[in-house]
């Protein structure tokens, strides 16, 4: 054992005076775990290449698999090989993950990427301004109807690669962004483009833009021929078919002659209810819908959602504090529905998704957990930090069709894997592996990130990633945005 790790085991059993300040002092130079001098191993996903992942707690939200308090992953190219303990891999490179939890990367099933030169300036606004308290600081007239039609494909480009790289350190694997800005085919292209850069796996969502050069829904036979006519690729497409805008059925018509997923939000306050009920009568939803948000439907329209085996996407802290309506998980898990779960928009709220797992969890339990202090009887599962794991991985594969590819840590599957440490100072001493993952952790704890083979980040770094460079452009992209948009800078704005 190194002194590092004697120092800690020291400190962590009360049997050294001194252990503590050793490791910290010693933790600012290699890391907070004694293992993170090691190399990075060469990793590119190519065939050939086998990497094993050696002695993490394994979550691996797979049910034929299980959990392992200690095991191996062994990844082979871009996929899991196999998982079990002590596994034999001759010649392989190995990444220790002793006191890591290794666990399958988090899915977003919906983030407007577009937006990150804006973070935080819709911290304290709600959804559109429906006349009620409170409503004149709106996401729609703001972001929608003015910050967004300023943007070149250089704004686009940007944004979208930061916004991706930033969840990428945050573990998030997967994305499916919903880019709202295909004012033009080069605007369309620059959001391809910086998706494939990111090096993640993503879900383009094609979604509208505005202007007399944009080219939706028609320019999606092309964008899908150009870029997505392989499966065998990190990027994959989906149809936006917006129905508060006119012409939804020829997006929704023009998806499914393509054969894409058609993606939609479903907002109550938008208006949208009578158009949704409309559809839903009619017959036209599918297991191809991936409908978001859900708030204020009517109960028919859940029985048609729920019957045809659409998806849908939640994104409960945003629908919380931007009055989208209440979140309707417990709708969902009445009627069997296993919902993803969702950023949406950094310029009200963070894209990490340990904050997504804890208010999804803990505002499922307050229901829940009053109606018991009622005296309710209930047969109602109260959701646990397991369940919520789930929501965060599989059931967002599940989501956006990826399940062959994401989602679990299955032999087979692409390797798409997180180690989180959970020797870290917010985390230890380890007791409950779910629950440190979904009560405890943040980003911080996000050691090492793996996309289909590739190491991504790389004990606590992003791997290949010029920060300062992109921060740089992100800051003179916002700067153009505001100006030309006409919203005055102001970072304490009451
Ligand atoms: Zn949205």
């Amino acid at each position: 054992m190194c002194a590092i790790c004697e120092a800690t085991r020291a400190s962590e059993t009360g049997s050294g005076s001194g252990g503590g300040l050793l490791h910290k002092s010693a933790a600012r130079g290699a890391g907070a775990s004694g293992t993170r001098a090691q190399p990075m191993p060469r990793s590119t996903g190519r065939a050939g290449e086998r990497i094993l992942i050696r002695n993490g707690h394994v979550l691996s939200m797979d049910p034929g698999v299980g959990d392992h308090v200690r095991a191996d992953v062994l990844v082979s190219g871009k996929s899991i090989e196999a998982i079990g303990p002590d596994l034999d891999a001759g010649g392989a490179e190995v990444i220790d993950a002793e006191g890591m939890i290794v666990m399958p990367g988090f899915i977003d099933t919906h983030h407007h990427q577009f937006e990150t030169a804006l973070r935080s300036f819709l911290a304290d606004a709600i959804l559109i301004n429906d006349g009620k308290p409170h409503s004149l600081f709106n996401y729609y007239e703001h972001i929608l109807q003015t910050f967004s039609v300023v943007y070149r494909p250089q704004d686009v480009h940007i944004n979208e690669l930061f916004g991706s790289l930033s969840q990428l350190d945050a573990g998030v694997t997967t994305v499916m962004d919903v880019s709202q800005i295909h004012h033009s085919p080069e605007h369309s292209d620059a959001v391809i483009a910086a998706l494939k850069e990111a090096g993640r796996r993503s879900v383009f969502g094609y979604f509208e833009g505005w202007g007399d050069k944009t080219r939706y829904p028609g320019d999606a036979a092309r964008l899908r021929k150009q870029y997505f006519s392989s499966d065998d690729q990190l990027l994959s497409m989906v149809m936006g078919g917006e129905i508060y805008l006119p012409g939804h059925e020829e997006s929704w018509r023009i998806g499914r002659e393509l054969s894409l997923p058609i993606a939609l939000h479903v907002v109550g306050t938008f208006g949208m209810a009578s158009t949704f009920d409309d559809l839903a009568q009619a017959g036209k939803f599918g297991a191809d819908n991936i409908f978001i948000h859900m708030t204020g439907m009517s109960d028919m329209a859940w029985e048609k959602v729920a019957d045809s085996g659409a998806h849908v996407s939640l994104a409960v802290p945003i629908e919380m504090t931007m009055r989208h309506g209440m979140p309707p998980l417990q709708k969902c898990l009445d009627r069997g529905i296993q919902p993803s779960l969702s950023s949406d928009v950094e310029c009200t709220m963070t894209a990490d998704f340990f904050t997504q797992m804890r208010a999804t969890l803990t505002l499922q339990r307050a229901f829940l957990n009053e109606a018991a202090l009622a005296g309710e009887e209930s047969d109602q599962h109260l959701l646990t930090s397991r369940d919520v794991i789930r929501l965060a991985t599989l059931e967002g594969a599940k989501g956006l069709k990826l399940e062959q590819k994401t989602g679990s840590l299955t032999p087979g599957k692409e390797a798409d894997i997180i180690l989180l440490d959970a020797r870290a100072i917010n985390v230890a001493p380890l007791n409950h592996v779910p629950g440190a993952v979904v009560t405890l952790m943040e980003r911080s704890n996000v050691d090492t990130v793996m996309v289909a083979g590739k190491i991504r980040k790389w004990r606590g770094e992003l791997v290949d990633v010029d920060i300062d460079r992109l921060r740089g452009e992100l800051e003179a992209s916002r700067d153009y945005l505001f100006e030309k948009a006409g919203i005055k800078q102001d970072l304490f704005r009451a």
